[in-house]
């Protein structure tokens, strides 16, 4: 499973950081950081969700009130 975070649309309200503790407040620049992330297009990263954090992902994905979090399955479908 995978999290594609755009960061740009990212508002900073922080909802995501209470679901899963791989997005980090920054609150200097107003944004959540996705540790870990990799810049697969310009301020859009992504990462490998581990097993045990599938559930957090998720959660963290519904919390974000401007969908700036995706969730995708192994086959590449979007799951939230
Ligand atoms: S919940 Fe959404 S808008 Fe808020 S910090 Fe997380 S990604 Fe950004």
């Amino acid at each position: 499973m995978k999290v594609r975070f755009d960061r740009e649309t990212c508002i900073g309200m922080f909802q995501c950081t209470a679901e899963w503790d791989a997005f980090e407040r920054n609150e200097t620049e107003g944004k959540a950081d996705l540790d870990g992330g990799v810049e697969t297009d310009p301020d859009v990263f992504e990462r490998e969700i581990p097993e045990d954090a599938e559930l957090d992902a998720k959660f963290a994905a519904r919390a974000c009130p401007v969908d700036a979090i995706e969730v995708y399955d192994d086959e590449g479908e979007k799951i939230v």
